[in-house]
């Protein structure tokens, strides 16, 4: 045995003692190869659903659509429940529950899945229209946490609902056909930027420059605001509506833009709106793919989220537990018992190791792209402050879940400490007493106009919740 032959072999003691007690993150491509292809095949279905839903309102109406598929039916207060049967709550529109009554004692616990299913964009004010110097414009609030700079100069497409004077609701989507006009925000030439390229990112471009571009051509016959009284004469012949309905109105301007595949390898999606429907999609495949399930088991998409899961359609509604409320008032258990044992994946993303922004990540305790579904113990800002900090106990189960799977999972927290910080719904739903943690999918370019996710990291998040609801 030669010298070098000796260290190799000390050497190979050392690194298989290494693999023993280290612990390395891995790719799905280096530790589940045979999955690649399926995780391919699951996109198409994913990125046919973000096409369909730019608006939480859209995504109610499509997971609908595909729940009534599966054989799932609309749920009343007070209904009659029995082991198998699939029910969704349809909640003013913007939110949605979809479940399953298992065969087991409803006691036992709900085993829930959340996500969100708004996003960030740019909201039309209730006195938007207006000329001037010969352009027509809609002003604009923003909603959620943008760059306000991402967002001029792409193609927008125009979504949402107008209530009208008379009651009626109209639905408006201009900016999807490929012969439909699109909007546009415009931006500043960089020859005569040299005053604005010197502020910071924040103040680049205001709220009150977020207008959007809607039009130039006046009314045939000569008035003043010809302009705006031709857009006007635009929207009434089309959708019935007079300027004063815009008070009663939910208008978004969202990239108009189609999810793709990104990269030669097609490894990757780029989208609209990943945070969080590429939570949301999983969780409704997953609830699909559940066939009489032991515990009652339930997707919910909340709405609101982005700017703090408020009003009746966010998290903090109280109709997602009212719903287990109301089974456990109709099965004869205890409420309080069925919310004590019941156990949550809060599906949500988390911030992708970037490798051309190393500085805000923490290389030890970041998620990576590819290397599947990423559980998220804590949130918060600061001091972990406004998280949810799941307990050692429940990350624990859901490791071993997910191990025991083959699901490739990995950990992380959102940047580094003190660098800035975010949250999910995790709180609402432990404020229960539900054992609840994060889990979902890496994201690049977090709430930019079109954000970037890798296949086989949504297909894990899938297997993640097909697995937890299986339990
Ligand atoms: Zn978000």
């Amino acid at each position: 045995m030669s010298e070098n032959e000796v260290k190799k072999e000390e050497k190979s003691a050392a690194d298989s003692l290494k693999e023993q007690l280290f612990y390395k993150s891995k790719s799905v491509f280096e530790t589940a190869p045979d999955e690649v292809d399926a995780a391919y095949e699951y996109a198409k279905g994913y990125m046919a659903f973000l096409d369909h839903g730019k608006t939480e309102r859209e995504c109610v109406t499509e997971a609908i659509r595909l729940l009534t598929e599966k054989g799932f039916r609309p749920y009343t207060f007070g209904t009659e429940i029995k082991a198998g049967d699939k029910f969704y709550y349809n909640n003013h529109g913007k939110s949605l529950a979809a479940w399953i009554v298992g065969s087991g004692t409803l006691e036992d616990g709900v085993y829930l899945a959340a996500a969100h299913i708004d996003s960030p964009r740019v909201d039309l004010k209730q006195h938007p229209l207006y000329e001037q110097d010969g352009l027509g414009f809609f002003k604009t609030h923003y909603y959620g946490g943008i760059k306000k700079y991402q967002w001029t100069t792409i193609p927008l497409a125009l979504h949402g609902v107008v209530t009208k004077a008379d009651g009626t609701t109209v639905t408006v989507t201009i900016g999807e056909d490929d012969d439909d006009p699109i909007f546009y925000i415009t931006d500043l030439l960089p020859h005569l930027a040299g005053g604005q390229m010197a502020k910071t990112g924040g103040a680049i471009i205001t709220g009150e420059q977020l207008t959007i571009l809607i039009g130039s051509r006046p009314y045939e016959e000569k008035t003043g605001e010809a302009i705006k009284l031709n857009l006007m004469k635009i929207l009434n012949e089309k959708y019935g509506m007079v300027e004063g309905d815009f008070m009663s109105a939910e208008l978004c301007a969202v990239p108009a833009m189609k999810a793709r595949d990104i990269g030669l390898d097609r490894s990757l999606i780029g989208a609209y709106g990943h945070d969080d429907r590429v939570c949301a999609y999983p969780e409704l495949t997953a609830l699909m793919a559940t066939e009489q399930p032991k515990h009652t088991v339930m997707a919910i998409l909340a709405d609101k989220e982005e700017i703090g899961s408020e009003g009746n359609s966010g998290m903090q509604c109280a109709v997602y537990f009212d719903l287990i409320a109301d089974m456990a008032g109709t099965l004869g258990a205890n409420e309080a018992v069925v919310r004590m044992n019941s156990k949550c994946l809060s599906a949500d993303v988390n911030a992708a190791y970037d490798p051309n922004f190393p500085e805000v990540h923490e290389r030890m305790n970041v998620c990576y792209v590819n290397h599947g579904v990423v559980i998220t113990k804590f949130t918060g800002s600061r001091g972990k402050s406004g998280s949810n900090d799941a307990s050692a106990e429940f990350v624990g189960y859901v490791r071993n879940l997910l191990d025991g799977a083959n699901v490739v999972w990995q950990t992380s927290e959102l940047g580094k400490v003190d660098a800035g910080g975010g949250g999910t719904v995790a709180k609402y739903i432990a404020q229960k007493n539900v054992e609840v943690v994060d889990l979902g999918v890496p994201v690049l370019s977090m709430h930019a106009p079109y954000e970037v996710v890798a296949k086989t990291d949504v297909y894990m998040t899938h297997k993640a919740l097909v697995t937890f609801f299986a339990e």
